[in-house]
């Protein structure tokens, strides 16, 4: 029998999700059949009851359902309880609620696949949402020597960085005070989605720094062009998004598939 797998959002129109686990499912072989559904924002527990009564197995949460899924699973990995978010939900063979996080590990390996100097590197995160936070220690993890969050909500920024400073070296700020040179620049913000640029200062880049926006699109965003302005290298987030689908399929399937067609194939539909 085909095992039911699903996006959950609001809204989920958009998502590229279905996509990617159904060209998995391909070229593994595994029999999946995965969906996007589009939660009530109020009752996003209500909808996964529903999905698990259906016959799912498990499902990516992306916006604005994270913390719900953080909050309905039953056992959390320690990742995601660093993270307090949950993006992968899974139905164990004891019948409990696993939850998990991917995002992190997303990131660290596009920045591995693009040859980003992770070891002793001096990284920049901008913006200290969700998204931030689900990136620290899998960045900390990787070897960075110093990790600076910025955010325009200095508090923010503050609070995220304490919340971190067992673990490494860690600081907060706000976008004004930020002092490179930075090997890499993370853009975590949502400044991009609409088409706006933190204010950072020049010079923020080290020699062959690396300018990272978890946005993608078909043109740059907003960032990466001032970062080219800059002399930095550009990412954008695609690579990222795959990579973390990647992983949720690994832990429902056992089964890791191979990202890199996926990336050419989603980079020409974009
Ligand atoms: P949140 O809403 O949790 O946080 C948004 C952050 O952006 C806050 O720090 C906020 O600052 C800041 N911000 C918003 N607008 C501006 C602006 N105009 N100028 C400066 N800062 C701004 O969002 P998430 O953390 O969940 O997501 C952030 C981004 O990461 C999104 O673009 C999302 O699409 C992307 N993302 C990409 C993924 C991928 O796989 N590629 C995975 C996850 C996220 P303040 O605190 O002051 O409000």
């Amino acid at each position: 029998m085909t095992d039911r797998y699903a996006v959950f959002g609001h809204p989920i129109g958009h998502s590229k999700s279905p996509r990617i686990h159904a060209a998995f499912a391909e070229q593994t072989g595994e029999a999946i059949d995965y969906t996007a559904i589009e939660a009530p924002v109020a009752d996003f527990a209500a909808a996964w009851r529903a999905f698990v009564a259906a016959g799912g197995r498990g499902a990516n949460v992306t916006v604005p359902f994270k913390q719900e899924a953080f909050a309905l699973a039953e056992v959390l990995s320690p990742r995601a309880r660093l993270a307090g978010a949950v993006n992968t939900l899974m139905l164990g063979r004891d019948g409990k609620l696993y939850g998990d996080t991917t995002d992190g590990v997303g990131l660290v390996r596009d920045l591995e696949a693009h040859a980003a100097p992770l070891v002793g590197a001096r990284v920049l995160l901008l913006g200290a949402g969700g998204a931030s936070r689900g990136v620290i220690e899998p960045l900390l993890e990787a070897g960075v020597a110093s990790l600076t969050v910025a955010n325009r909500t200095v508090a923010k920024a503050e609070a995220l960085a304490a919340l971190f400073a067992d673990k490494g070296e860690v600081s907060g700020c706000g976008f004004d005070d930020v002092a490179g040179p930075f090997d890499l620049v993370i853009n975590a913000t949502s400044a991009s989605l609409a088409g706006d640029l933190p204010p950072l200062p020049a010079g923020l880049f080290a020699a062959e720094g690396l300018a990272y926006d978890m946005m993608y699109a078909a043109e740059p965003t907003v960032f990466l062009r001032w970062a080219a302005e800059q002399g930095a290298l550009s990412v954008d987030g695609l690579g990222m998004l795959i990579e973390q689908a990647a992983e949720s399929f690994w832990l429902w399937r056992q089964v890791r598939p191979d990202t890199v067609p996926l990336r050419e194939l989603l980079r020409r539909e974009l």
